[in-house]
Parts: structure tokens; C-alpha cells; sequence
């Protein structure tokens, strides 16, 4: 019987070992941590954004992405849905074409995965760190490493993969840490700590507008956080590693022009003679911002009505829709939901997975040099490229 060998029991690994092990391969499965899925676990806030109904090339990045392609279309949402199905795993997908567990909890997802793994019978060795591949590689028929990337440290997340594949003569794309977090260089962002707004943040490459992203932005006692920043995480990533300026504008009220903005500060102050600045600004933003932005532009809070002419309004108004920060740094891969860069894909066949170094070794998941972005594509990544990989290994 045709003996394989997987490393890493994460979403990728265990997807794999399912399908090599329906078709009565002997699977052994390795993983280093004491119980395998950890990151299925803790995805999406606990709820799994198992994938995306549309999958498309653009919505990864990589050196080389259109090698995603013939992975997504043949294990395409509808293989996925199928195989789902054929669990009893039903999915909730949502408008925006973002699918969960119907049950709602990660926990499902990882525990059907395991289990059905198990009952398949795939030998899953836990607590078992693999760091000579030489060896497995001439112990099985075929080698698997789906030992994902460097993000999130604690729940497994490290450089073997990289290095195994080194290993063996391949080069990797320089990674990144990618659905993260900024570190800001300014003395007010951590004074505004804890506050979260729906609002508009754009990325500015040396000074030069990049992509613009709506939705949560989080102040943190280290920078800011949010949907809006973890969307724009991947460019300014990639601008960070590259050394350039990365500067961030963040529009408080996306739903205002200056002008609607200013003349609303100023109507405010002369119906209301005994406001001051503050007050005029908390019936538009959360206090703490209302300091921040203040303290931003030099100004008292307790600037009273009369002085509030048209230009201090506009200056504000200003301040409200294009609020810039530097970015420092990101949060850091220990942080980082994802990474980007990884192994070459120009050195793995795109319809197989399968390593163009070495033969029986395979490669599946985020060690590949893909990304996805926000909304169920890295998840959808692994099941298509571990798909690709088992049929490969189970064509004979
Ligand atoms: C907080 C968080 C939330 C996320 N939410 C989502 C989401 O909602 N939707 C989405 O699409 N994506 C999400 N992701 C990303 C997604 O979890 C990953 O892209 C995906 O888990 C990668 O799967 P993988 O199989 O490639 O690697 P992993 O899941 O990282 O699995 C690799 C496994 O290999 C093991 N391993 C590593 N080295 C060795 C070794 N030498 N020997 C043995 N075992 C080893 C590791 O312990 C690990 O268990 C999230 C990630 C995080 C951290």
C-alpha cells in the first residue's frame, strides 16, 4: 500500500490526509502541536470563514499568482460546498459571498475535519515536530509539507516549511506578515486606546494614495487595528518590507464632505454660544477622538464658541476626513492572521502541487508563496491546493 507521510495537521494537512485517505492510502499525519487545527479554532472570531462563493485569481497575491488558478477552478466553491455536504458540514453563506459553518463555530469545522480523518483511519501523530524530511522522503511514497507560515507563533505557526523546502533546492519569496496590525509613530493614537469607529482609511505609498478601504478602525495602546486596517495590511506590508514611506489617512465620518463638515461645526457654534470645540465635536466622534484630534491640531478643547471662525472650522473639518498617521511597523507575524511569500510557486507544478525538485515531495497551503485576502480566501486557498495535491498522489 502506498505509504503517505503529511506534515502539519492544520486546515491544509488534514484536507489532504481526508482525501488521500479515501482512497485507502495509508496516511500518517504529523503535527508538533498537542492537538492538530489550531488555527481553524480561533479563525474568524471563533465562527470559521471556512471560504468565499467567489473565488478569483485577483483576490491572492504572490510573485507568481496565476499559478492559484488551476487549483480554484477545478476545486472550485461548488467541490467545496459538495464535499461538505458530504460530511453533514452545512454552510451559511452570506450576501457578500462570505461562507461559515451554519452551526456558527469553528469548533465544528475542526472537530468534523479530525474526526472524519480519524474514522478514515489517518494516523495523526500529535505532539510530533518533524525536522529531518530527508529521512521521510525515502521512508514514503509521497512526502506532503503543509506546515502553513511564520504567522501566529503560538498556535504552530514557524519557518520548517521554508527551510525543509531549501532543503531540497528550492528558493523562497521573502514573507511578510499580512492581515495585521500597525505600529503608528504618534504620541496621541495610544491615548485614543480602546476606541473603535466605522470609518475610511486610505494607504499612502511615499505620499502617494495606494487603495482605500471602509470599515472598522480600531485605536490600540500600540497603534490601530480593525477590518479597515487588516484590508490594507497586505500592500503596506509589502511597501514596509520594501523600506518605503507608509503613511495611513484615516476619514472619520466617510459619510461627510469638508464642506458639509465645516459648516455643520460652524452652525453648531452659533446656535450653542456656550459650547466648546469639544462639545461640538463629541455629537460627531467618540470623545476620546474628539481629544486626540484636538490635541492633534493644537487646539484647547475648551476653545469656546465665538473663537471657532470658518477657517479653524475647515482646518477641523479637514483634520476629521484626512487624519494622517505614519506607520512604524506592522504587529508582527506573532500577530498577523496570515503571511505572505513563502515557497517559489514557479518551482512547483501548479496542477499538482507536486515539487519540481524532488518527486514524491508535494506542497499544499499557506507554505506556498499565496495569500489571500479577507473574507474566507486563505482557507479556500488550502482546500483547493490540498485537493490538487491528494488527487495528484492518489491518481495511481
Ligand atoms: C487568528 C486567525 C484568524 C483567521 N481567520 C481566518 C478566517 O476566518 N478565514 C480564512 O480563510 N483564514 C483565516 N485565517 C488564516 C488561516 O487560518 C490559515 O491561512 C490556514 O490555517 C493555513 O492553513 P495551513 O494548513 O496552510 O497551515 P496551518 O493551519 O498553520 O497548519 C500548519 C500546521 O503544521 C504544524 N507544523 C509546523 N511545522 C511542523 C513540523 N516541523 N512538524 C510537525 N508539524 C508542524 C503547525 O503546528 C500547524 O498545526 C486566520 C488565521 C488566524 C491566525
Amino acid at each position: 500500500m502506498k505509504k503517505i507521510a503529511i506534515i502539519g495537521g492544520g486546515a491544509s494537512g488534514l484536507l489532504c490526509a481526508i482525501f488521500c485517505a479515501q482512497k485507502s492510502l495509508h496516511v500518517d499525519l504529523f503535527e508538533q502541536n498537542s492537538k492538530c487545527a489550531k488555527k481553524i479554532l480561533v479563525s474568524g472570531n471563533g465562527r470559521c470563514n471556512i471560504t468565499n462563493r467567489s473565488l478569483h485569481v485577483e483576490d491572492f497575491f504572490g510573485d507568481n499568482i496565476s499559478f492559484v488558478k488551476d487549483a480554484l477552478d477545478e476545486f472550485s466553491f461548488k467541490e467545496f460546498e459538495k464535499f461538505c455536504h458530504s460530511i453533514g458540514l452545512l454552510l451559511d453563506i452570506k450576501d457578500d459571498g462570505r461562507c461559515y459553518p451554519l452551526s456558527n463555530e469553528a469548533k465544528s469545522v475542526s472537530s468534523l475535519l479530525i474526526n472524519y480523518a480519524t474514522r478514515l483511519g489517518v494516523n495523526i501523530h500529535v505532539d510530533t515536530k518533524i525536522t529531518d524530511i530527508k529521512k521521510l522522503c525515502d521512508d514514503y511514497h509521497s512526502v506532503v509539507i503543509a506546515t502553513g507560515s511564520e504567522a501566529a507563533s503560538h498556535l504552530g505557526g514557524n519557518r520548517d516549511g521554508l527551510e525543509f523546502a531549501l532543503n531540497f533546492g528550492h528558493t523562497t519569496v521573502p514573507t511578510y506578515p499580512s492581515l495585521v496590525q500597525f505600529h503608528l509613530n504618534s504620541n496621541i493614537a495610544h491615548k485614543m486606546s480602546g476606541v473603535k469607529l466605522a470609518g475610511e482609511v486610505t494607504l499612502l505609498v511615499n505620499n502617494k494614495k495606494d487603495s482605500t478601504c471602509r470599515g472598522d478602525v480600531l485605536f490600540t495602546n500600540y497603534g490601530v487595528s480593525g477590518f479597515a486596517i487588516l484590508d490594507i495590511s497586505q500592500r503596506a506590508s509589502v511597501a514596509l518590507m520594501e523600506y518605503s514611506k507608509v503613511d495611513i489617512s484615516v476619514n472619520l465620518l466617510p459619510e461627510f464632505n469638508a464642506k458639509k463638515l465645516s459648516d455643520h461645526i460652524t452652525k453648531v457654534a452659533s446656535l450653542q454660544k456656550e459650547f466648546t470645540i469639544l462639545d461640538i465635536l463629541a455629537g460627531l466622534v467618540p470623545v476620546k477622538i474628539a481629544h486626540g484630534l484636538l490635541e492633534d491640531l493644537k487646539l484647547s478643547h475648551s476653545t469656546c464658541t465665538e473663537d471657532i471662525g470658518t477657517k479653524m472650522a475647515k482646518k477641523i473639518a479637514n483634520q476629521m476626513l484626512n487624519w494622517r498617521f505614519e506607520v512604524q511597523e506592522t504587529h508582527g507575524f506573532r500577530h498577523a492572521e496570515v503571511a505572505g511569500g513563502g515557497v517559489n510557486t514557479t518551482e512547483v507544478n501548479p496542477k499538482t502541487m507536486q515539487s519540481l525538485k524532488q518527486d514524491n515531495l508535494y506542497f499544499c497551503g499557506e507554505v506556498l508563496d499565496v495569500v489571500g485576502r479577507r473574507g474566507g480566501y486563505n482557507f479556500a486557498w488550502c482546500w483547493a491546493s490540498a485537493y490538487m495535491c491528494a488527487k495528484d498522489i492518489t491518481k495511481a
